[in-house]
């Protein structure tokens, strides 16, 4: 594509929607949530790091353990077949590596990669053109795929299942249909929001996918990675340091690395050991569970304003000047993944465990066996 942008061997097709995130009307001194350092989303800054960063192939890729063994098996196969690949579907929060996936089944089949999302693919047309601009085998990466249109992804179900396009010529009763045939293809789809795919769309995928946060111990380990690859030195404490509150995600975990390692070229002598790490995750006010400013204060006034909830999610944002959906996308999951924050049909609600990382005391219900996982009220 004479206008897409090629990263290694990916070509993003243009208005991909990687391109950092386009602003959209937010509260005066809301948070921009690209300058967080804790945020799962694609930011500018990430992408030239991605470059260098972004595993290439399957032995590479660490941790996702169940996943890769799926992934082996089905490459293997389709390979010994002298076939295409199933079409495959991964969910799972931003940041945990369903692109670097994407990009890794291309490189293991020796086949090329497009790259766009379900936002950019605005109509019929759009696909259509991508499909018929395919090689045989190549790997089409559609991000955000829950946000396709109705209509896109109509034309999409007959190009998964036949390879083939339908496409209609004139209007009214002497309309006709005619088929294209498309060169041989593997779909791979990603979406943070698996519940939105429809029915039909799912179905048409052989094989679903679910990417799982990260252990700090598997962070530790893609952080010395990515620190061997920038030469950056590193100890084993440091980087556990970092991965401990790198919210289960490798895009922070990364990012992380990326700051910290200004800091002790300016700070330190170079090395990034535990006592770096520490100093910079509290200059960037990050604490130890990896909660930043935004977080602690959605959790402070869930507590202090609302009694600890319920309260609805449009007025959380309306006291905080933020975006709900900065909340609900960006402060929620990590929020809940940790037991802080229950989502009731009545609104949210601060937990025990939030009580107690903020140094409040809790209200005096609830049964001791809950372990402080349950809302108080
Ligand atoms: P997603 O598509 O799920 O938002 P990406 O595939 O863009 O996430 O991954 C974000 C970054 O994290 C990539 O640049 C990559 O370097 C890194 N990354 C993700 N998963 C892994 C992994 N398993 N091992 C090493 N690095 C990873």
């Amino acid at each position: 594509m004479a206008d897409g942008v090629k990263i290694e061997g990916m070509v993003f097709e243009a208005g991909s929607g990687f391109d950092g995130g386009s602003a959209s009307a937010a509260p005066v001194g809301a948070t921009d949530p690209s300058q967080r350092a804790v945020t799962p989303d694609l930011t500018e800054d990430d992408l030239a790091l991605d470059r260098s960063l972004r595993p290439k192939r399957l032995g590479d890729y660490l941790g996702q353990t169940k996943i890769k063994e799926s992934l082996a098996i089905l490459i293997q196969a389709a390979q010994e077949r002298g076939d295409v690949a199933d079409h495959i579907l991964f969910s799972g929060p931003p940041g945990l590596g369903k692109t670097t996936l994407a990009g890794i089944i291309a490189n293991e089949m020796g086949v090329q990669i497009r790259i766009t999302s379900g936002p950019a693919i605005e109509k019929p047309g759009d696909l259509a053109a991508l499909l018929t601009n395919l090689q045989e085998g190549d790997v089409l990466f559609i991000d955000e795929i829950h946000r396709l249109s109705r209509q896109v992804e109509e034309v999409l179900y007959p190009a998964l299942e036949d390879y083939a396009l339908d496409i209609m010529i004139g209007k009214g009763p002497s309309a006709q249909s005619i088929r294209i045939n498309l060169p041989r293809f593997t779909l791979v789809g990603a979406t943070t929001r698996a519940g939105q795919i429809t029915g039909p769309l799912r179905d048409r995928f052989g094989v679903l996918l679910k990417l799982e946060l990260y252990s700090p111990d598997e962070l530790s380990r893609i952080i010395q990675r990515s620190a061997g690859i920038l030469d950056q030195p590193i100890t084993p404490e440091g980087a556990y340091e970092l991965a401990k509150c790198s919210r289960g995600t490798p895009r922070v975990a990364n990012r992380f690395l990326k700051r910290v390692r200004d800091f002790a070229t300016v700070l330190g002598d170079g090395i990034i050991d535990r006592d770096v790490s520490l100093m910079s995750l509290k200059r960037m006010d990050v604490d130890a569970l990896g909660l930043d400013e935004l977080d602690r204060s959605l959790l402070r006034a869930i507590i202090e304003m609302y009694n600890g909830g319920p309260v609805g999610l449009e007025t959380l944002a309306a006291a905080l000047g933020e975006e709900a959906v900065t909340l609900e996308d960006l402060c929620e999951p990590y929020l809940m993944q940790m037991g802080f924050l229950t989502r009731t049909p009545r609104g949210r609600c601060a937990t025990r465990l939030a009580y107690e990382h903020l140094g409040l005391k809790a209200p005096e219900t609830g049964s001791p066996e809950d372990n402080g996982q349950q809302s108080l009220f």
